[in-house]
Parts: structure tokens; C-alpha cells; sequence
């Protein structure tokens, strides 16, 4: 049986979205490629509510964070963890030879864009990477407070993962200062896995210009020039079938859902789920800072998870545990993409009946 997937990605994919992935192939060197690819970028602009430049990339989000942190960087880049996804910016870096320093956050809480400001008045760094959607803790930071204080420094770039918001919660980029924003395929966008966009600005350009050596395949410069001289098209073969699925989703959210709607949408789940779990449980997170596209909830009963994600599974339901350090403490929902009001209410109904509540 198929288990309709609560888990904070990949997500759930929508059957008519699926079948476009099937799509007959066409060649990546033609007219209509390019069409696809602008039209794709095109509407990009609009999700992420910039005027920047958009590239795409077959991998999944991390290889355009790896690209990104690794291009961006000249001098030193300050990464500021709450969670999981926060530290796999510093190991990446590190992983690089990119200088770095992990500003780690205690799991739960968000950053304080106050300390934003006085490491970045050091003057010791050029790049700031941050998490907007922290997927382990279910905090989203105030990416727009954050961006205020980066604007003060302009040496420095401001380089943001929404893998697990972007699509499921708006996300202005150029008024938040963003100068790379990445996401990828398989959260809110509601796609299968194995794509990964992202914005870049022209400061992000002018630095990776200054940074010798780049890599190839994440190289983000030489996406960026290659596609500016070759009309949208990539220096190698990108997933064609994700874009075909992605042009149609893309239409599906900016055109026919709307995107304001979909933003309602994802909150409203997003208020059920936690007015459902602080009348079972507990919400984990500091509650100024949820993200309106998952919840983690505090396992207060001391449920078996693993058991209750089984009882589901017989029902054609799955949840997430905890992540590392959380896995017993803490359980997740997402509620994103195109998830409906109706199946988080059928999911918690089956939690209640299967645990009694
Ligand atoms: C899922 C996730 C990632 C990793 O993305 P991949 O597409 O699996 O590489 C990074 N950051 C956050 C916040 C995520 O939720």
C-alpha cells in the first residue's frame, strides 16, 4: 500500500505532477529547451519575489548550499546554526577549505539577528549562511530581520537554505537583502527529488569572481555566464523531466492556486497541527518562531514513535521522528506542498484513534 506521506520531504506528489516527469524527451541543445528553461526562471522570479537571476541544478538542495558557500566566499563565512541543517553549511564550508566559524544556536530557539550584527561587525567576514526553515527543530528564523542587519555590511553575502520553506511560506529575496536563496524539488514545491534551484544576485556574482577556484559541476558562476550566453540553456544535461514537472507546478501555484493562497493554506495546516499538538503534546520549538510548513511536536507521552509510524503505515500513513539527537524526544509533521486542511485532519484523527487519546 502507498503511505501518503506526512514526512518533511521528500513530500507527497500529486498524480497529475508525477505523470509530467514522464513527458517525451526533447534535446537540451534546443529552441524548446530554452523556452522551458526561461519560462521556468521566469516564474522563480515570482516564488522568490526577485529580480535576480535563477539557476537550476540536477542535484538535490545540497549541492547548490555546497556551491554556493564555496563560490561565495573570499575571506571567511559565518555560519549561524539552530539545527541540523544549519551545521551542514560549516561542514561543507569546511569540507572545501572554505574559512569558516559555526555560530551554533542551542536546538529550539532562533537566531537573534542581534548576534548577527556584532559577528558581522568584526569585520572578519565576507558571506553569511543561514537556515530559514530549520527541518530537525521546526524553527523558521525572522529571515527579514537578518537580512536588515546584513544590509550594514555591504562586503558581505548573505546566502539563506529555504529547502524546507520556500513555496510553503513567502519569501521576499530582494527585499530581504538574499543573495543566494536555494531550495530543492521534494519539499513545499511538491515535486520528486533531484532538482535544486536558486536565486543569485549580482553581488553573489561579483564575489564568486574573486574566488579562484570554484569546483566545476557547482561552479555557480559558470552556470550563471553559461546560461546568460546560451539563451537558458546548461553547460551539461540537466534533469528534463524534473523541468517538465516543475514548468506545470509552477503554473500550478503561481496561476491557479495562487500564491498568497497557498501561503493561507500552509499556515492554516499549520495552526491544526499545533493547537492539536499542545492539546496532546507539546510543541518543541520556541513558539515566536514556528515554521508554518512543519511542526515538530515534544514527545511529553512518551509514545514509540517507531510503533505509532507503523500502526499509520498499515493505514497508508507516514510520519517523521525526531532528527539525531531529537529521535525519541520529538516527532514531525510536515504539512506542506500540496497537502490539504482535509488529509492533516484525517492524519491526526488516525493518531488519536491509534493512540486512544
Ligand atoms: C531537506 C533539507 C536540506 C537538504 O536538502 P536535499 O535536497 O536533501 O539536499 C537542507 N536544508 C533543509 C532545511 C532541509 O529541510
Amino acid at each position: 500500500m502507498h503511505k501518503k506521506l506526512f514526512i518533511p520531504g521528500p513530500v507527497e506528489v500529486r498524480e497529475d505532477v508525477l505523470q509530467k516527469m514522464a513527458t517525451p524527451m526533447i534535446g537540451h541543445r534546443s529552441k524548446d529547451a530554452s523556452a522551458l528553461q526561461r519560462r521556468i526562471s521566469d516564474n522563480l522570479r515570482k516564488l522568490f519575489y526577485t529580480k535576480n537571476e535563477i539557476l537550476l541544478s540536477t542535484t538535490s538542495g545540497s549541492g547548490l548550499m555546497e556551491g554556493a558557500i564555496r563560490c561565495c566566499t573570499a575571506k571567511r563565512a559565518a555560519v549561524f546554526s539552530v539545527g541540523a541543517f544549519g551545521k551542514r553549511w560549516y561542514e561543507m564550508a569546511i569540507s572545501n577549505n572554505v574559512e569558516a566559524d559555526l555560530f551554533e544556536i542551542e536546538m529550539g530557539q532562533a537566531i537573534d539577528p542581534a548576534e548577527v550584527d556584532k559577528a558581522l561587525s568584526t569585520g572578519k567576514y565576507d558571506l553569511v549562511a543561514v537556515t530559514h526553515n530549520e527541518t530537525s527543530t521546526g524553527i523558521m528564523n525572522p529571515i527579514d530581520e537578518i537580512g536588515e542587519v546584513v544590509k550594514k555590511y555591504p562586503e558581505v553575502v548573505f546566502i539563506v537554505d529555504t529547502v524546507s520553506s520556500a513555496a510553503g511560506t513567502k519569501i521576499e529575496v530582494d527585499k530581504c537583502g538574499i543573495d543566494v536563496c536555494i531550495t530543492s524539488s521534494q519539499k513545499a514545491l511538491g515535486l520528486p527529488p533531484g532538482l535544486a534551484v536558486c536565486t543569485f544576485s549580482q553581488k553573489a556574482k561579483e564575489r564568486a569572481e574573486k574566488v579562484p577556484n570554484r569546483g566545476y559541476y557547482l561552479d555557480l558562476l559558470q552556470l550563471y555566464k553559461y546560461i546568460q550566453k546560451k539563451d537558458y540553456q546548461y553547460p551539461s544535461t540537466p534533469s528534463l523531466s524534473h523541468m517538465f514537472a516543475l514548468d506545470y507546478q509552477l503554473d500550478n501555484i503561481i496561476n491557479k492556486e495562487g500564491l498568497e493562497n497557498r501561503f493561507a493554506r500552509h499556515l492554516e495546516m499549520a495552526k491544526i497541527v499545533r493547537a492539536w499538538a499542545k492539546k496532546y503534546f507539546d510543541i518543541f520549538p520556541d513558539e515566536n518562531h514556528l515554521s508554518n510548513t512543519l511542526t515538530t511536536i515534544a514527545n511529553t507521552r512518551n509514545i514509540d514513535v517507531g510503533a505509532l509510524n507503523k500502526s499509520l503505515g498499515e493505514r497508508g500513513f507516514q510520519l517523521s521522528n525526531g532528527y539525531g539527537g531529537l529521535k525519541d524526544k520529538t516527532f514531525r509533521i510536515a504539512h506542506m506542498a500540496d497537502c490539504t486542511v482535509e488529509d492533516v485532519n484525517e492524519l491526526l484523527r488516525n493518531i488519536e484513534d491509534i493512540l486512544g487519546l
